[in-house]
């Protein structure tokens, strides 16, 4: 180095000029990329925002479950002009579990439904979902190559403005943009974990804005011209038949909830069988059923569950089928009506805890039960039901009975309620079937809180549990063709899909 310096000082004064020149061109040269290279590392900070994130190689990413790839245009594709399209359940009946186009969707559905059992109210609707899901059609909609797009998440205690000013926007685009009644209803009240892509032009313009409003809407603001449009588009629904069959191990509820059925339908499937089935007490190893219930699909995606369309019990060896008719009622395959005059069981099963115990030991006595009623073990508090419809004939307290009521249905029957926390009713009044009378107690003659029901006929205590009932109305007859056609159809369809499950085995 301090030989070239040496000899820099002997170069005449023109040529040292021009190398000083020479070496300061170089570095520059050196210190800034070339126009390509500069032109590239724009393009790849393009698409890293567009995706949110750059992929590079040899690196493992996290992928969401329920992440889907866009599809190309075809059955799965966002049909952004499709209107909403309800199938029938007859157009979709074809397709059964087995055969459903989504097997991996259904199969992560059932697992996402077991995964919820425990929640008796059936909150089937998993929040990671619905954000996995939104991130997936927002990502299908960026198909526009030209325009950056940007994902805001919602934050925390955020309001549209705050969003707006990350998201590189102007006071004038908010103004603008709440100035439109949806997106004014809408993006007002964005909720935490939410999410709106943010799509602008080279000059860093607002060209798109989209909100998922639910599963199937999704709010579109466009900018063009100066002028700001909105539509909504809305994902094409399809029902789907599904089918889900159980044999009872150990109860009810999680046979059924280890089987995929969600909690609302368990206490469906209990609601439309209770007439003819004590859930709370006569449910036994072995007891099996099936049954069909619709699911709706937006675009290959899991909505929500509908409604149970047939179904078969099996209690001790005696089979039961219902069949969901137009009127939105429950007959047997063959017409009958499932609405009894009275309910096997004043109390939910959900509440009963004893589900297996054939030698019941009477709660006082500690003797096998071999008194004139019923017995319901269950927590103080838990609802009681009217049987049947009726009037209230008492409603008092005395040492034995504590809180107790009476309800005549008819000049043949009548039901006892004892032991009651609180009555509900007063004598004299009528009651529904259904109707919550009072809650479960120990007051009285007890030692363990519990209800003790009576069911007497003609003056004569029955078992309730096991007496014939009166029949109710069946199918109006001119619907009976009608019904017998589809209850044939249903039936047909569990069949088929139960004797799949069991070759399958
Ligand atoms: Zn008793």
């Amino acid at each position: 180095m301090a030989k070239l310096l040496t000899l820099f000082t002997l170069l005449p004064k023109a040529h040292q000029i021009t190398l000083s020149l020479l070496v300061i061109l170089t570095t520059v040269i050196l210190m800034f990329p070339s126009e390509d290279a500069q032109a590239s590392k724009q393009t790849s900070l393009t698409s890293s925002s567009a995706d949110k994130s750059a992929i590079e190689t040899h690196k493992r990413y996290d992928i969401p479950l329920a992440f889907r790839t866009p599809t190309p245009p075809g059955k799965h594709s966002v049909e952004q002009d499709e209107p909403d399209v309800l199938l029938s359940s007859d157009d979709s009946s074809k397709l059964i579990s087995g055969e459903t186009p989504d097997d991996e969707a259904f199969a992560q559905h059932l697992a996402m439904l077991q995964t919820s059992t425990s929640d008796i109210d059936g909150m089937i609707n998993d929040i990671d979902d619905q954000v996995a899901a939104q991130k997936a059609l927002l990502k299908q909609q960026t198909a526009n190559d030209d325009n950056i797009v940007e994902y805001f998440e919602v934050a925390k205690g955020d309001t549209l403005g705050g969003l707006f000013s990350r998201a590189g926007l102007s006071a004038k685009d908010v103004y603008d943009i709440t100035q439109l009644p949806l997106a004014k209803k809408n993006l007002l009240k964005i909720m935490p974990g939410e999410e709106i892509a943010i799509s602008k032009n080279e000059q860093g313009e607002l060209q798109e804005l989209t909100y998922r409003m639910d599963k199937v809407s999704t709010l579109v603001i466009s900018h063009q011209n100066d002028e700001y449009k909105e539509t909504v588009n809305v994902k094409k629904v399809e029902s789907r038949t599904s089918f889900i069959a159980a044999n009872i191990k150990s109860n009810f509820w999680n046979a059924a909830a280890d089987a995929g059925l969600s909690g609302n339908h368990i206490m469906e499937l209990a609601n439309i069988f209770g007439w003819d089935v004590d859930f709370a007490l006569d449910i036994r190893k072995g007891d099996h059923f099936a049954l069909l219930f619709e699911q709706e699909y937006a675009d290959g995606q899991f909505l929500r569950n509908g409604n149970i369309l047939a179904a078969e019990f099996y209690n001790h060896g005696e089979r039961y089928t219902a069949v969901r008719y137009t009127d939105g009622e429950y007959y047997s395959e063959n017409g009958s009506s499932m609405r009894k005059a009275f309910l096997r069981s004043p109390v939910d099963f959900k509440y009963v805890s004893s589900n297996f115990n054939p030698r019941r030991l009477h709660p006082v006595t500690g003797q096998v039960k071999a008194h004139r009623g019923v017995d319901y073990v269950a927590a103080i508090g838990t609802p009681i039901k009217a049987a049947g419809k009726g009037k209230v004939i008492e409603s008092s307290y005395n040492q034995y009975n504590g809180n107790y009521v009476f309800i005549k249905h008819n000049d043949t029957y009548t039901t006892k309620y004892l032991h009651l926390t609180k009555r509900k009713v007063k004598r004299g009044e009528t009651v529904k079937q259904g109707q919550i009378i009072g809650t479960l107690g120990k007051t009285g003659r007890v030692t363990g809180a519990h209800l003790h029901y009576e069911f007497i006929v003609n003056g004569v205590h029955r078992n309730p549990r096991t007496i014939s009932l009166p029949k109710s109305t069946p199918i109006d007859r001119k619907e009976k063709n009608k019904f017998t056609a589809i209850s044939k159809q249903l039936m047909a369809q569990l069949k088929s899909n139960q004797q799949q499950q069991l070759a399958s085995n």
